[in-house]
């Protein structure tokens, strides 16, 4: 599954990762570049200062998302390599790789891919019964009139 944060929510993200970490570390996750340095900072600080037993994820970090990260990510959706994208984008900045931004949120609509945008989804998303299922695969659309549709 996919982790994404704006600059603002990197911090909610890594503390609603910290809070989900038992769960997470059932999947294979891939993060933008810094998005993924702030979790894995913060679930280290949080060993740390934690005698608990250590809950390791697996972690793998694209590019930084403007530096081509969330083309990356598009890519692997494009793939079939994502099962769900949480990606708290920030409603109040302006983004220079807006386009970015677009076309990854675009590219997990057509592939049907589950994607949490705020807290709040990603607390329905993580505590559906479908999130464990491995046999889950979200159904898309048959686009073979697309791909051979004539052209003048
Ligand atoms: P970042 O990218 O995690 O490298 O900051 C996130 C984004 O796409 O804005």
């Amino acid at each position: 599954m996919a982790l994404v944060a704006h600059d603002h929510m990197k911090h909610d993200l890594a503390e609603w990762v910290k809070e989900n970490c038992e769960k997470l570390s059932q999947h294979k996750i891939v993060c933008t570049g810094t998005t993924g340095k702030i979790v894995e900072e913060t679930l280290r600080s949080n060993r740390q200062n934690n005698s608990e037993e250590e809950v390791i994820l697996d972690i793998t970090r694209l590019k930084s998302g403007p530096l081509g990260g969330d083309q990356q990510l598009g890519a692997l959706i494009a793939e079939g390599k994502i099962s769900a994208l949480i990606f708290f984008w920030d409603p109040m900045a302006a983004q220079p790789h807006d386009v970015d931004v677009k076309a990854l949120l675009r590219i997990a609509t057509l592939y049907n891919v589950p994607t949490a945008i705020n807290r709040s989804t990603a607390e329905f998303l993580i505590s559906s019964p479908m999130f464990d299922d491995p046999n889950y695969t979200p159904a898309v659309k048959d686009y073979t009139d697309y791909i051979q549709r004539a052209l003048e």
